[in-house]
């Protein structure tokens, strides 16, 4: 039972003069200065008449000051709203207005600034496991945004549980190119730098020029698909390149099978894939010793039990464990629908678990596609397009059809004949799993962390079947 931040803060080194972010331009911020910067903050909290429990909601742009909000909000007992940089006013709003934060900070730097005016906060506030330590609303494609609240004891169990399965020691390095206002960025890359005392690449973003040339200082890089296919489009990044690091972590949506082989290919190493969401963090991995296989997201992490849902092999995933938020704020309703009567949490993605316990996901369970009354699968479709000359990524969704209730159609990156591409769908698949129609463009809807949008794409091509 402590605060997160104290946890976290355990880990720091010793010597407090080490790095823990070394910045793009060669200069570098230490763990005595993050420590004293968290400290500032927190004081001026308390002094500004925050109180334990109390939201601090940020939408700042990455920086080190963003990161010593965080930390002083912990300290301070309070709990930390993170937003995206990308919101618009009206979205603030909404989130404001949902969570009602004591205090809302847009410009980092200045926050610290004027934090100095403050006496520090040196003894952080108690917290017990379950008290709420951060507020990470949903990307939500559909419906009302919804904050999933995740306790001190949460975020601390499943912090230890990466730093140890994937091996951190201080003599890492961590390569931190996501943007920090979504789980991936802020929890699961920075818990394991911090638990293990070791600096950070700071990048305020994915650059090119910048990655390559902090992975000649880095060990571990922790990524969402798209870094690696862009890593993968730049013929400077070779396995010369890659040497000095031990490994390349990706998650927060799927690998393609290709971008996995693709980069064996050139550097000899295998991406190590995870799979995690802002209800639970991380849930599974591949392991750091042993078989990561392409397409599989590996094993359950330590403590986390995870079945199938449906009775089905294939099924919504169900899971608990340490690291399993609570409920939705200020949503009981929706919360309650969300976890099965014996307490499970229905992840909404669904996937199945083979005889060695590796789980395969297949996809959103709200991504399904009943055409004629057949349940569709979009992965099985995508793996078949994919593999196809032209293709380079397939997006598989239903759009509504008057004979079927949904019309299959890929929307595919790349060229091709689409009646040929059609014929060799059907030649691989039953008639009602094939495409109806393929689409061609230059690229597909992302959303920040790299994820196709779907609904996005199911809005733009709804009248495709439409007649008259
Ligand atoms: P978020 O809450 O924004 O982090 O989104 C979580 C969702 O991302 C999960 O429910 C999955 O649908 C998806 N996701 C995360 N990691 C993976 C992965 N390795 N493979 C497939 N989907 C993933």
């Amino acid at each position: 039972m402590a605060n997160l931040y104290d946890i976290l803060a355990a880990g720091f080194p010793a010597d407090r003069t080490k790095s823990a972010f070394i910045l793009s331009d060669g200069s570098a911020v230490s763990y005595g200065e993050l420590e004293a910067g968290a400290a500032q903050i927190a004081g001026h909290l308390v002094a500004s008449g925050v109180t334990p429990g109390d939201r601090v909601g940020l939408q700042a742009e990455k920086s080190v000051e963003a990161v010593m909000v965080y930390l002083g909000v912990l300290k301070a007992g309070a709990a930390f709203l993170p937003l995206n940089s990308a919101y618009t006013k009206a979205e603030v709003d909404y989130f404001i207005g949902d969570a009602t934060p004591r205090v809302f900070v847009t410009d980092a730097q200045a926050f610290r600034a004027e934090a100095d005016a403050a006496d520090p906060l040196l003894a952080t506030v108690e917290r017990a496991d379950d008290h709420l330590a951060s507020l990470i609303y949903t990307s939500g494609t559909t419906g009302r945004s919804k904050g999933a609240m995740l306790s001190h004891g949460n975020l601390a169990a499943n912090a230890r549980a990466l730093h140890q399965i994937w091996g951190f020691t201080r003599d890492d390095v961590l390569l931190h190119a996501l943007p920090i206002f979504h789980v991936h960025g802020l929890f699961v890359a920075m818990h394991c730098a911090f638990l293990s005392g070791a600096p950070m690449v700071w990048l305020p973003k994915f650059d090119d020029a910048q990655v390559m040339a902090g992975l000649a200082k880095s060990t571990v890089m922790m990524g969402v698909p798209t870094f690696y296919t862009r890593l993968l489009a730049n013929p400077q990044f070779t396995a010369e390149r890659a040497a000095h690091m031990r490994l390349f972590i990706s998650g927060s949506a799927p690998l393609l099978e290709s971008t996995f082989a693709e980069f064996e290919d050139r550097t000899g190493m295998r991406i190590l894939e995870r799979y995690g969401m802002s209800e639970a963090v991380i849930i599974t991995s591949n392991p750091l010793d042993g078989d990561r296989l392409p397409g599989s997201v590996g094993y359950p992490l330590p403590g986390v039990d995870l079945r199938i849902g449906g009775g089905e092999a294939t099924g919504v995933i169900e899971i608990t464990g340490p690291s399993v938020f609570s409920g939705y704020w200020e949503m009981p309703e929706k919360t309650a629908e969300e976890f099965t009567a014996d307490g499970w949490f229905k992840t909404g993605d669904v996937g199945r678990q083979d005889a060695d316990g590796r789980v395969w996901i297949s996809g959103r369970a709200k991504d399904l596609i009943i055409s004629g009354g057949y349940n569709v699968y979009p992965k099985e479709i995508e793996l078949i397009l994919d593999e196809l000359d032209g293709v380079t990524e397939s997006a598989v969704v239903g759009i509504p059809h008057p004979d079927f209730g949904e019309g299959v159609v890929a929307v595919v990156i790349g060229s091709g004949d689409e009646a040929a591409m059609i014929a060799e769908c059907r030649r691989q698949l039953a008639p009602y799993k094939s495409p109806k129609r393929i689409v061609f463009v230059d690229e597909l809807p992302r959303n920040a962390m790299g994820k196709v949008q779907k609904n996005l794409l199911r809005d733009r091509y709804t009248d495709l079947f439409k007649t008259g």
